[in-house]
């Protein structure tokens, strides 16, 4: 039974939103927990952003995930940047501190939670394919945790450049840019590839532009696309014998991350990870009822 006639509010704002596995997953945990908060999503305009945020304020959230395209813009109505954050410049969650809105970036951690699983980053020569949002939270955190070596692989010359030389000046890690021209070879002695990139975001047969040939069965390759959550990227790099990691565990971590800045409970990951395969699977079916009114 609460103990409280007002729950605590968190909530996840982007554009578009819809879809987004984060509501279901922490309202099971809250559950799971048995803590009287709820977690609402929003679909919330660029030229509205300000305005949310001042609601969230004068409502009394406790925090909120600000997702694409709000990660950037949101850092301006903050009090305060987690080092993180600063780093990365981009924001996914914020939390109260007192009267003030503090932004942090869960993202990197998340993933480097989940890398945890099969191997440590430290000291490890690293490969990232992209240099957005998520590359940059990545490569960061990979950073920090004492990678050998960075290389950023990118379309776009500019933001691969950025990326490389962010690292190389306020992360202290050696890191280079490699421009990404036809298909990238991953060289010898390349312990982590990573694909930061939206590559594979609901087309399980989208095919990331990588030499297949390169990847050696000693490599561990990760995906952030968590759906679907076997990719033709993963699929190829275990038909070589490499060890594959795939989204889910990056986004389940990221959000027990947020979970505990929230609440102060740690909850159990292996309930988020259950209800975000069970909403997976929920929006699949979906998709096929769809199909089938449609033909
Ligand atoms: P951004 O838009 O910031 O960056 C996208 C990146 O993908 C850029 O580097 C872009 O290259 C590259 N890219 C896109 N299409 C292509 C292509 N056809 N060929 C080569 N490169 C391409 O997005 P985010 O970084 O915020 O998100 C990336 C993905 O990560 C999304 O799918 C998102 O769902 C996922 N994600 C997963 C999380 C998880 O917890 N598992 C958490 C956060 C994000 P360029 O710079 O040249 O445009």
């Amino acid at each position: 039974m609460p103990d409280s006639h007002l729950q605590s509010v968190v909530c996840c704002m982007g554009q578009p939103v819809a879809g987004n596995p984060t509501q279901f997953m922490m309202e099971k945990a809250f559950e799971a927990a048995d803590l009287d908060w709820r977690y609402l999503t929003f679909e919330v305009r660029p030229d509205d952003l300000a305005t949310a945020v001042r609601g969230m304020r004068e409502m009394g959230f406790k925090g909120g995930h600000f997702t694409i395209p709000h990660k950037v813009a949101v850092i301006e109505h903050l009090d305060g940047l987690s080092e993180a954050a600063e780093l990365m410049g981009a924001v996914n969650c914020i939390y109260r501190d007192g009267d003030k809105f503090i932004g942090e970036n869960t993202d990197g951690k998340g993933f480097v939670q989940s890398l945890s699983e099969v191997t440590a980053p430290k000291e490890k020569r690293v490969v990232i394919l992209g240099a957005g949002g998520a590359a940059r939270a990545i490569a960061v955190e990979v950073g920090l945790a004492g990678a050998a070596e960075i290389t950023i692989v990118n379309r776009t010359a500019e933001r691969g450049q950025e990326l490389s030389d962010l690292l190389t000046d306020k992360v202290n890690v050696a890191a280079r840019f490699v421009p990404w021209e036809d298909d990238y070879s991953v060289e010898d002695g390349t312990d982590i590839l990573i694909n930061a990139t939206s590559i594979g975001l609901n087309d399980a047969d989208a095919r990331v532009a990588v030499d297949t040939n390169s990847l050696q069965s000693q490599m561990v390759v990760a995906d952030v696309i968590f759906n679907p959550p076997e990719t033709q990227l993963l699929r190829d790099a275990a038909d070589r014998g490499c060890t594959t990691l795939d989204g889910l565990g990056m986004l389940v971590n990221q959000a027990v991350i947020g979970f505990k800045i929230w609440t102060g409970v740690d909850p159990s990951a292996a309930a988020m990870r259950e209800a975000l395969e069970e909403y997976l699977e929920l929006l699949d079916i979906g998709r096929c009822q769809l199909q089938q009114l449609a033909s």
